[in-house]
């Protein structure tokens, strides 16, 4: 029997290191558990261009169709760039892998959702990619939710995995649609950026990691791994026993592309996977002759202000703290601050807010909503009244523009 599961990229609550997995259907068990059941695609020879066969043979078969071409790009992008960008997007996901590629098909697989197709055809080319409006595909109703993927499942006797064993009970994965909000305005190029609209390369390159059985690491923290309790850096994946060394850790970083918030930012283009990305996707997918691709290890944010001038100066994804710090006193400067002040240096998140009769206090989380809760409540503790944020931002996103807190 085939099933579905669904996972929408939202712009709203949480953000974690670490990584984390779908899952088997209606699972328990702890998260160990549940790393070795999740559904995964299966390893193979064959492909479905060639004889029908679902899995990695041939590659991923993916197919673009037309409606992706008439989402509004506010750059003038069009059909060759997005497909320019998905093949990129889904490059970055196989880098270093041996058993991991992507082939494009579109023109040669028709794409079509599988719950609406009768018998083995008519499900579309393995993965397909979409764009819907809130009229065929309800869930985008809600604006801020920008894509959604739903993969499709089977049971499997025994599924063949990436490192030559075979493990039982693992459902297959034998379909991915990835759809993209038609309701929103998307742009690629950096320099086309607006707030309201979405950077499609961001988007692109989180969905796809559903398509691969890949979990939000900040919706169930109970769930999400690490081989030791340190944000940012690389973790180790057995390629025999990939569970091997692995246990639970609550502390995420916010920087990896499976991070289900803000998936709409060009942050998560310009950082690329993190390890903890592709570590979610050598344990599901393990193999013994993964090369190491250089991988995004965290970045240095600071904060400085002049406040008799009420200007302020920020950094973000600088390499060390003294880069940070330099960059934001010199912001604060150029902004015209005669008496720039270091106020942090941080790794993750940062919140600067401000009362009353000169009250500020601020904070770092790993989660940008963290730092701010955080800022007011101790804004409030200093004795700040009407304590609000007038500063806010994360060491991993890229800036634009002055500030003036
Ligand atoms: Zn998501």
């Amino acid at each position: 029997m085939l099933r579905y599961r669904a996972f929408l990229a939202a712009l709203s609550l949480l953000a974690l290191c670490g990584f984390s997995v779908e899952g088997p259907r209606g699972g328990s068990g702890d998260a160990i558990t549940r790393l070795e059941n999740s559904p995964r695609w299966s390893a193979g020879k064959a492909s479905l261009a060639s004889s029908g066969e679902r899995g990695l043979g041939g590659g991923l078969e993916y197919a673009v169709d037309s409606s992706l071409c008439e989402l509004e790009f506010v750059d003038g992008s069009d059909c060759s760039d997005i497909r320019r960008v998905l093949s990129g997007a889904l490059g970055q996901w196989a880098a270093g892998h041996p058993a991991l590629a992507f082939t494009d098909v579109t023109g040669r697989i028709t794409p079509a959702f599988p719950l609406a197709a009768t018998g083995e055809r008519g499900q579309g080319a393995e993965i397909d990619f979409f764009a819907a409006g809130p009229k065929r595909f309800p869930p985008f109703r809600a604006r801020q939710v920008t894509g959604y993927t739903i993969f499709y499942e089977r049971r499997s006797g025994g599924l063949e995995m990436t490192n030559g064993t075979r493990r039982r009970g693992v459902a297959r994965i034998e379909s991915a649609d990835v759809r993209f909000n038609a309701s929103r305005c998307y742009y690629i190029a950096l320099e086309a950026a607006r707030a309201h609209c979405l950077h499609f390369p961001s988007v692109a390159l989180h969905e796809i990691g559903h398509a691969l059985g890949i979990a939000h690491p900040d919706d169930a923290p109970q769930y999400n791994l690490d081989s030791d309790d340190r944000p940012g850096n690389p973790i180790a994946i057995d390629c025999r026993n990939p569970a091997r060394g692995l246990s639970v850790s609550l502390n995420l970083d916010g920087a990896a592309a499976a991070i289900g918030r803000n998936v709409q930012g060009a942050g998560r283009w310009i950082r690329g996977l993190t390890w903890d990305d592709q570590a979610a996707r050598d344990a599901l997918y393990p193999h013994c002759a993964i090369e190491k691709v250089e991988r995004w290890s965290g970045a240095w944010g600071a904060f400085a202000v002049s406040q008799a001038d009420g200007v302020a100066g920020r950094a973000s994804l600088r390499e060390t703290p003294a880069a940070a710090e330099a960059t934001a006193r010199q912001a604060c400067r150029d902004a015209g601050g005669e008496a720039c002040r270091l106020v942090a240096s941080f790794e993750g998140c940062f919140a600067y807010a401000s009362g009353q009769a000169g009250i500020v206090a601020t904070a770092e989380a790993a989660r940008d909503d963290a730092a701010r809760v955080d800022a007011v409540l101790a804004c409030g503790e200093a004795g700040g009244r009407d304590c609000r944020i007038s500063a806010d931002f994360c060491a991993f996103e890229p800036l634009t523009g002055a500030l003036s807190p």
